[in-house]
C-alpha cells in the first residue's frame, strides 16, 4: 500500500531528524541513541495518536497539564485571533495588552482573596525562580537582607532553572549538575507510605513539624526567607502529607516571619477539584502561589506567580531616582498566551470541570485502589486526578524491586500496548488525566491497568525478579 509506505518513510524521516538534533528534557541516553522517540502527532479530547495512526487514551494530560483535554478549537481560535490582531508588544514598564489585563483580574478573582497581583512567566520553573527573587527583594527592601534561606523538601520538584533546580530535592535530578546550595535547606518529604515503621500518622506529623521547628532554631528565623511546598508532591511520587501537616507548617512560618510559597503548578486548575487548592483543600493562605501547566492547559507556555497584597505593598513602593522593579521576561503577559488561558478558564467554568472532578475524582481513587490485589502494587495514593501507584517486591516490608526490573516502565509499556499512556517514574506509575474523564472511561482505564499489572507480574516471574 503506497499510503502506508509514504507514512512510514515520513515517520522515519521525522524520527531521524529528532534523534539527530533535538536534545529532549530528561532523556535516557542509554536507549535514546538507538530507539529515538515515539512521535505523537495528533490529538482529540481524551486521546492522542502517534504518527503511524495508533490511538491512545492520554492518562497523563500531556504532562499534568492538558486539563481541558486535547483539540479544543476554541482555544486555537482565540490564539489565532489574538495573534493576527496583535501577536506581541512589550509589557515592560508602562505598556500592557488586553488579554494580560483581563487574565490578571480573572486570576485575582479565582485565587484566595489576598492574592491580587500577578507576575507572568514562561512556565513553572520560572514562576518559582521569580517567587524567590521577589521574596529576597522584599526582605532587602524592608531592611531584613539577612533573611535569605529558602526551606524546601527532599523529593520536592520545582523545575530545572538554576534556582528551581536547587529547590528541587530529588537527588537524581541534580546528578552532576551544580546547585545554589547556600540558598536552600531541605526538610524531609512528607511520605505517609514510607514513614518510620510503627509510627502513627499523627506521630509522623508531629515528627515532620518538629523537624521544621528544629531547623528554624538551627538556622535562625532571622536568616530564613521562605518555605516552599507543593501541596501534594508530584514528580517526587505523588506524596500526600499527613492530616494537619499543611496548616501546622504554615503556623510555624507565620510565627517566625517566614513567607509561604505554595507551588501549585500541578495542583491548580482543577486537578484537585478547585481552581486553586491551597485554601480550599489544604487551609493555606500563602504569600505567593506559583502556577503554570493547567493555567493554559498546555496549549501555549505560560506560568504565573500570584502575589499577596502585603508583599505587593512593598514591591510596589517606588524606588525613587528613576529605579524600577527590574525583573521580568520579554514574554511576561504574552498576549497570545493570556488569550489562550482566558479561553481555557472560560471552558473550565462553562463545563464545570472543577465540579466534575469533585464528583469523578473520588471514583478514580476508589477504582484505582481495586488494583491493590496485584502482587506488585504496594500503594495507591494521591487525590482526585493526581494519582500514583507504587510498585514493590514485598508488600509487607515495602522493599523495592531491583532497578533492572524496570517495573514502572514495564507497566507503562503493557498499558500502552493496550491503548493507554501512563507515566513511569522509576518504580512508580503516575496517572494525571485530563479533567474530562467520566466514570465509563475510568472503568475502561482500570480494566486496561488490571490486565497490564497481570501481564507485568507474569513477565517479572519469567525474568526471575519474583
Ligand atoms: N513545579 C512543579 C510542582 C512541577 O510539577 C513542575 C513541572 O512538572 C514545575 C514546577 C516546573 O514547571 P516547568 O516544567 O513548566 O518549568
Amino acid at each position: 500500500n503506497v499510503d502506508d509506505s509514504n507514512t512510514d518513510s515520513q515517520a522515519h524521516a521525522v524520527w531521524e531528524k529528532d534523534k539527530n538534533h533535538f536534545i529532549h528534557p530528561f532523556t535516557d541516553f542509554s536507549t535514546f541513541h538507538q530507539q529515538g522517540c515515539d512521535i505523537i502527532s495528533d490529538s482529540d479530547g481524551i486521546y492522542v495518536s502517534d504518527i503511524k495512526g495508533n490511538r491512545f487514551i492520554d492518562g497523563i494530560a500531556g504532562l499534568w497539564c492538558v486539563n481541558v483535554g486535547h483539540g479544543r478549537k476554541e482555544i486555537g481560535d482565540a490564539m489565532a485571533e489574538q495573534a493576527t490582531r496583535m501577536a506581541y508588544f512589550s509589557t515592560f514598564n508602562n505598556l500592557t495588552n488586553i488579554p494580560a489585563a483581563e487574565l490578571s483580574a480573572k486570576l485575582a478573582s479565582l485565587a484566595p482573596a489576598h492574592l491580587n497581583h500577578i507576575f507572568y512567566t514562561c512556565g513553572g520553573s520560572t514562576a518559582n525562580d521569580v517567587a524567590v527573587r521577589l521574596v529576597h527583594y522584599y526582605f532587602n527592601r524592608i531592611g531584613k537582607p539577612e533573611k535569605k534561606k529558602i526551606i524546601s523538601r527532599k523529593n520536592a520538584y520545582h523545575g530545572t532553572t538554576y534556582m528551581a533546580a536547587t529547590l528541587t530535592g530529588i537527588e537524581s535530578n541534580n546528578w552532576m549538575f551544580d546547585t545554589l546550595d547556600s540558598h536552600v535547606s531541605y526538610l524531609s518529604e512528607a511520605n505517609c507510605y514510607r514513614r518510620p515503621a510503627g509510627m502513627s500518622e499523627a506521630a509522623y506529623c508531629d515528627h515532620l513539624v518538629g523537624e521544621f521547628e528544629t531547623r528554624i532554631t538551627e538556622l535562625g528565623a532571622d536568616n530564613i526567607a521562605a518555605f516552599i511546598m507543593e501541596p501534594i508532591m508530584g514528580a517526587g511520587g505523588v506524596l500526600v502529607a499527613p492530616e494537619g501537616y499543611h496548616t501546622r507548617m504554615q503556623a510555624l512560618c507565620r510565627q517566625n516571619d517566614i513567607l509561604l510559597i505554595v507551588d501549585e503548578v500541578v495542583t491548580a486548575f482543577g486537578r484537585l477539584g478547585h481552581f486553586f487548592s491551597s485554601e480550599k483543600v489544604f487551609g493555606l493562605t500563602p504569600d505567593i502561589i506559583t502556577c503554570a501547566k493547567g493555567l493554559s492547559s498546555g496549549y501555549v507556555p505560560l506560568g504565573a506567580a500570584l502575589i499577596s497584597d502585603s508583599l505587593y505593598e512593598v514591591l510596589g513602593t517606588p524606588q525613587g531616582k528613576g529605579g524600577v522593579l527590574s525583573t521580568g521576561f520579554t514574554y511576561s503577559g504574552h498576549p497570545v498566551s493570556c488569550a489562550a488561558a482566558l479561553k481555557n478558564i472560560e471552558i473550565m467554568e462553562r463545563e464545570a470541570l472543577c465540579e466534575n472532578i469533585q464528583r469523578v475524582g473520588p471514583y478514580l481513587e476508589t477504582q484505582l485502589k481495586t488494583l491493590k490485589h496485584h502482587a506488585t502494587v504496594g500503594d495507591v495514593r494521591g487525590s482526585n486526578f493526581m494519582m500514583c501507584l507504587e510498585n514493590v517486591a514485598n508488600k509487607e516490608t515495602g522493599e523495592l524491586l531491583p532497578l533492572e526490573a524496570r517495573v514502572g516502565d514495564r507497566v507503562a509499556e503493557e498499558a500502552q500496548q493496550r491503548g493507554l499512556i501512563i507515566r513511569p517514574v522509576g518504580h512508580l506509575n503516575i496517572i494525571s488525566p485530563p479533567l474530562i474523564w467520566d466514570e465509563a472511561i475510568i472503568d475502561n482505564v482500570v480494566a486496561i491497568l488490571d490486565a497490564s499489572f497481570s501481564a507485568v507480574t507474569e513477565s517479572l516471574k519469567k525474568d526471575g525478579f519474583m
